[in-house]
């Protein structure tokens, strides 16, 4: 299979894909479509190999580099013990994420919170069971930290989150603005340092260090080095009118993955090395000793690892302007359950999961259910033209940001998260009934 699946994605000779030893017949049949599959090979290999890269390069200069999960790219219990047995660390940016991520056993000093408005009863619980850090994002949150820690009588352990001006995806990086966006605190305009200051200054919070995140399906290891180079020379200026060398420095996430067959990604063997030389020539000019270091990849280790399995209802063709046609693939679920493309015109690919077909193929759209014509899951796509009512279609590098963003627009049920290994299904996240839909709805007295 092509590189967009996951590792143990294969097809047998009756034409039907298997994934971690399961037939998807079998899946959708005993838990229904759509459904989320994780392959939990796949997932703990990326996250080892984040793990092994990155402590592999950064200690070859003599520092450690942590990986933190960014968990909002998927979350349940049962991945965050995997995420514990791989030795990672997690990122929560709010308190329900931090509920699961405690549920699921993550020590809280393994856990790092975010979030740009946080509430007083979110600082207050990640006080309480004490998180190993809450990344600050604005001056108001430095102030009601201070007060909630001094009132509990704790120190608040800190990180500071930097808007370089770097901002990255896709196939570029800017290397300037970028200030007009709700996160951190401006580096250009003084606000970073003044944190620091604040920070460093306040009797309940300790200054860990910095941290930034320059946005996501990042190729291009020039954006990492810029961003590099402005944090190691804050860290810099910082050390010199304070006389405090912050002990760490995050970089953030952003590791690009491939969503459609061909397409490049930032794979760690890659990427560890090249960010921990760029990081080291980044510190030699800023001067100073090397902080630990830390990352926090999200879609790269769940998104290639997961693929959603729909079931296929209505097919139908139109008349294209520029003459030929079109299939339109009409499946159980749509923008409820895969936001991307409606969200950020996100690329996907799909395949009849269940059967081959000797048809020619026919250019085709899968599209959701739902009542909007945007409902689009998969924008252009060679299927068989016998493709019919019935059929299993598998649309592959779903596992990020899929569950964790669905919603229940026009009444549709949320699908359930499964994962899958050596020939066994575990259920992550059970799917939504009709009775949850009816308990959230009060009926008239
Ligand atoms: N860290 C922070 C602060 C983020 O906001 C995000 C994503 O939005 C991530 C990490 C993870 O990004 P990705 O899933 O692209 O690796």
């Amino acid at each position: 299979m092509s590189a967009v699946w996951s590792r143990t994605v294969e097809r047998g000779d009756d034409g039907a894909l298997r994934v971690g030893g399961c037939d998807v017949r079998q899946l959708a049949g005993e838990f229904g479509t759509p459904l989320y599959i994780v392959d939990e090979a796949d997932l703990r290999a990326r996250a080892a190999a984040f793990r092994d890269h990155f402590t592999a390069a950064f200690g070859r200069h003599g520092t450690k580099c942590d990986v933190y999960y960014a968990s909002k790219s998927f979350l349940s219990s049962r991945v965050t013990r995997w995420m514990l047995d791989e030795d990672l660390r997690m990122d929560v940016a709010s308190g329900g994420e931090l509920e699961i991520a405690l549920r699921g056993g993550m020590p809280p000093e393994r856990i790092g919170l975010h979030g740009n408005n946080k509430s007083d009863a979110e600082i207050e619980r990640a006080l309480k069971v004490g998180v190993g850090r809450i990344v600050v994002d604005s001056f108001d949150e430095i102030a009601i930290l201070d007060a909630i820690a001094f009132e509990l009588g704790v120190t608040a352990p800190v990180m500071v989150r930097v808007t370089t001006g770097v901002h990255a995806g896709g196939h570029e990086y800017i290397a300037t603005s970028h200030e007009d966006q709700k996160f951190g605190l401006s580096l250009a305009s003084g606000a970073a340092i003044e944190a620091l200051r604040r920070v460093h200054a306040a009797e309940s919070l300790e200054l860990q260090g910095i941290h930034t995140h320059i946005g996501s399906q990042i190729l291009s290891i020039d954006a990492f080095r810029e961003s590099a180079t402005r944090m190691f020379g804050l860290r810099a200026e910082f050390a010199a009118e304070s006389g405090v060398e912050m002990p760490e420095v995050d970089l953030g996430g952003g590791y690009a993955i491939s969503y459609v067959p061909g397409a490049e990604a930032l794979e760690p063997e890659r990427a560890a090395f090249e960010i921990a030389d760029a990081v080291a020539e980044a510190l030699k000019e800023a001067g100073g000793t090397w902080p630990r270091m830390s990352i926090e990849p999200g879609r790269a280790i769940s998104g290639p690892a997961g693929m959603t399995l729909y079931r296929v209802g209505v097919v139908k063709t139109v008349n294209l302007e520029e003459g030929g046609h079109r299939t339109y693939v009409a499946v159980d679920g749509g923008m409820s359950d895969n936001m991307r493309p409606i969200t950020y015109g996100a690329e996907y690919s799909a395949t009849l999961a269940a059967r081959l077909s000797e048809e020619p193929p026919a250019l085709s759209r899968v599209v959701g259910k739902h009542c909007e014509s945007g409902d689009v899951l998969v924008r252009n796509v060679e299927l068989p033209g016998d493709v019919s009512r019935g059929d299993l279609l598998a649309v592959p590098a779903t596992g990020a940001y899929g569950r964790v963003m669905a919603n229940n627009y026009n009444g549709l049920l949320r699908p359930a998260v499964i994962s899958v290994k050596d020939g066994q299904a575990q259920v992550h996240v059970r799917r939504d009934t009709m009775e949850d839909l009816l308990s959230w709805d009060v009926a008239p007295e």
